[in-house]
């Protein structure tokens, strides 16, 4: 009967969660009302108990279990091609040619503020913090490869940086290596150019820890591909971990070949969602902290951290940018900064977000996005197929307007703010183990705002 719950839960928690999370677990019994798992690893099992516990027992208890709680225990045993353990990782197996390995690493310049330190966790980037955290112990590879992917200045490459300076501060002892997908496809022309291929690939496969940023970049370069691709399984096959970054999803990378799609997925793959009003805000704050030794005595009134949150939203470098202008222009004129000072100062930044996006217009979009008449989504009827694309659209109505709760309910066909608001707990809630759910709202989002 695990198979049917399995099925079930597929349908629940979506395609996605299912195979990252749920498939890997093995039911071991059942007793004293303790349905017990083992999963493959720590983090797996911290992340399932976290997030996917309640959607099991709910699913066991469907099919007639009778279950208090879960357990889930970790094996203790390492999958078959996982990398030796951290005293062997020194002394690799031999290789034919050594002469590359004394050799630095041809990796690209990190930024030194990219650390763990200086990057602020919130819901949209849990995961992927919490993925990228587990490479950077530097430990066996739990997940090969850690492919991140996300929209622009959403921290990817922040995320990787402070992988490789984490494990080059902790384990100074492993080859790591950081380039973006375009030094990878230079490096590998001005190879075949000086005719030192062997070399290339030599050096190559003497890593412990590459990580390739941007890979959506060598899509429609098929001699980079082949060679990254061969790289890539070259590593794999040692146990040697490997970190991805893109744009989007492998399976969404145009001109990618399908075997390097496969092979891409094939680890743990985590987007960065964008950024929520939390997140812009604790982001602010943080570098608010930071600039204040760098201009001493410069003030800052209630609220304008607030406001630039709300107002600025596309992404992360674009939120740094305006706040770096503002401590600079305020530090120049001598002023404290005011909500008149920030309004004038980024009078350009600001005019971008000001294309306001309406209730209605949010209407429209759910009911275009999920079939369903617009007429209904505003009318009595309580059915699911329409109940649910109707709390999706009373969550947008509130987190891509300024409207209230009563002003939205009044766009919803007369409803009661309570009701709002009780949709838009019942979408906060879904959202975070429905991950068909996370991507319907996140595409409507992009849509609404673009
Ligand atoms: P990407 O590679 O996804 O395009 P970056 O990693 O270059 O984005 O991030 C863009 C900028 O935003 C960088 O300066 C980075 O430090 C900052 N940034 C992004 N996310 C965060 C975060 N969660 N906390 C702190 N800074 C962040
Ligand atoms: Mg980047």
């Amino acid at each position: 009967t695990w198979g049917q719950v399995c099925n079930q839960l597929q349908k629940a928690v979506g395609q996605n969660n299912y195979t990252t999370w749920i498939a890997p677990l093995e039911p071991v019994g059942l007793s004293d009302g303790i349905a017990s798992f083992h999963a493959p690893t720590k983090f797996m099992r911290d992340w399932v108990s976290r997030n996917f516990a309640e959607p099991i027992l709910r699913e066991l208890r469907h099919a007639g279990v009778i279950v208090e709680r879960i357990e889930i225990l970790v094996l203790k045993h390492r999958p078959a091609n996982a990398a030796p353990a951290p005293t062997h990782a020194s002394a690799p197996p031999a290789r034919k040619i050594v002469s590359n390995l004394d050799a630095p690493l041809p990796s690209a310049p990190l930024d030194g503020r990219f650390t763990f330190d200086s990057f602020v966790v919130g819901k949209p980037n849990e995961l992927a913090h919490a993925a990228a955290k587990r490479v950077a112990e530097g430990g066996p590879v739990s997940f090969n490869p850690l492919f991140l992917y996300g929209g622009v200045g959403l921290g990817k490459t922040h995320l990787m940086h402070a992988i490789a300076h984490d494990l080059r501060q902790q384990r100074p002892d492993l080859r790591v290596l950081y380039l973006s997908a375009e030094q990878f496809m230079y490096r590998f022309v001005q190879a075949l150019r000086d005719k030192q291929i062997m070399d290339f690939k030599e050096m190559f496969r003497s890593i412990d820890v590459l990580m390739v940023d941007d890979v959506q970049f060598i899509a429609g370069k098929e001699s980079t591909q082949e060679e990254f691709f061969h790289t890539f399984n070259a590593l794999v096959d040692q146990g040697k971990q490997i970190v991805i970054s893109a744009d989007r999803a492998p399976g969404e990378i145009k001109d990618l070949e399908e075997r390097i799609k496969s092979r891409l997925s094939c680890g743990l793959v985590v987007d960065l969602h964008p950024t929520d009003y939390e997140l812009r805000l604790g982001i602010l704050q943080t570098k608010t902290e930071n600039y204040r030794t760098e201009y001493p005595g410069l003030q800052i009134a209630p609220g304008v951290l607030e406001f630039l949150a709300h107002r600025i939203t596309s992404n992360v470098r674009i939120l740094e940018g305006a706040l770096t202008r503002l401590f600079a222009y305020a530090s120049l004129i001598g002023r404290e900064i005011t909500l008149d000072l920030a309004q004038e100062c980024l009078k350009d930044q600001l005019r971008q977000s000001e294309r306001k996006v309406t209730v209605e217009e949010i209407l429209r979009k759910v009911a275009e996005h999920y079939n369903v008449r617009l007429s209904d989504l505003v009318g009595p009827k309580r059915m699911r197929a329409i109940a649910r694309p109707r709390q999706v659209a009373m969550f947008l109505s509130k987190s891509l307007t300024t409207r209230s709760l009563p002003d939205i309910g009044r766009r919803f066909g007369g409803r009661d703010h309570t009701t709002i608001m009780h949709g838009i707990r019942k979408i906060e809630e879904l959202r975070a183990s429905d991950s068909q759910l996370a991507e319907d709202i996140d595409m409507l989002r992009r849509l609404l705002e673009s």
